[in-house]
């Protein structure tokens, strides 16, 4: 079933982009829902919004531990707090890949590992990771954010090989180029605006960009008991940049 009355889900990065059109799409279909962000002030009830930084693992865990206790229990973790960076391997400083690998990845294994042991409590665990085409697309002066979305497609992976026998599925998204805040400060931030969002169309063979709502759905049905079969994949909203 999609339904998800009776669940429970936090999500990372909730209070923007990607992360709130899930935080929203989880509530509409009926879970209980905390948001864990650097600034939650985005995030509308009754989403529960919690203030941490995911590369900071003692905000984390009580970030995690006031979610848990708020919403009694984690069934849905959804890891997708991220951020971006531009560049080959000739322009971002070593402290810039310190800090980009520290809240893509370490970012994802800190909020799962406080929240495991909630999950570890649920009829329905599942974890959804925020990936990316990035991982597996070979993007031109994307070579510190591919290598971090890279990192958390084995990582997937790997949780889903160690956790599947506790019942905790594990699952990842892999997204084109969204209409999200981000993309929004990308395309204020070049010279022509309106040819660069052309340009990020024109990658993906439907012609436009992805929508939140479309990365939700897919988020929101790896997480439902619907999907109880499946772990361990990747599921691209990329309007068929990787297949066709
Ligand atoms: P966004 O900037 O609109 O939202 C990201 C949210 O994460 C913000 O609310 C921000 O405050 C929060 N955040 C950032 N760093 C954080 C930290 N250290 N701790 C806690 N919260 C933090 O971005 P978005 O476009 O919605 O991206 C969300 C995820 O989707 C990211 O992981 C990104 O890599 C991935 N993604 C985005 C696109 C795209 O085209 N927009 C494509 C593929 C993957």
């Amino acid at each position: 079933t999609t339904d998800l009355h009776g669940l429970t889900a936090l999500v990372t990065g909730g209070a923007s982009g990607i992360g709130l059109a899930t935080a929203q799409l989880l509530s509409e279909r009926g879970a209980d829902i905390a948001v864990l962000d650097l600034d939650p002030s985005g995030a509308p009830a009754p989403l529960r919004a919690f203030t941490a930084d995911v590369a900071d693992d003692l905000s984390v865990r009580s970030a995690v531990e006031g979610a848990a206790e708020t919403l009694g229990g984690i069934d849905i973790l959804v890891n997708n707090a991220g951020i971006g960076a531009a560049g080959t391997v000739e322009d971002n400083p070593d402290e810039q890949w310190h800090r980009v690998l520290d809240v893509n990845v370490l970012g994802i294994v800190r909020t799962t590992r406080a929240a495991l042991p909630y999950l570890r409590r649920s009829a329905h665990a599942s974890v959804v990771n925020t990936c990316s085409i990035a991982a597996t697309a070979g993007l031109p002066q994307r070579a510190l954010y591919s290598a971090s979305k890279g990192a958390v497609l084995s990582l997937t992976l790997a949780m889903a090989a160690d956790h599947v026998r506790e019942g905790i599925r594990v699952n990842c998204v892999n997204p084109g180029t969204v209409d999200t805040p981000w993309v929004g400060r990308l395309l204020d931030a070049a010279a022509d605006p309106a040819a660069e969002r052309a340009a990020l169309s024109g990658r993906q063979p439907t012609g436009r960009l992805v929508t939140g709502r479309e990365v939700a759905a897919a988020i929101a049905h790896l997480a439902s008991p619907a999907a109880g079969s499946t772990t361990g994949t990747a599921l691209a909203v990329d309007g068929g940049m990787a297949g066709l």
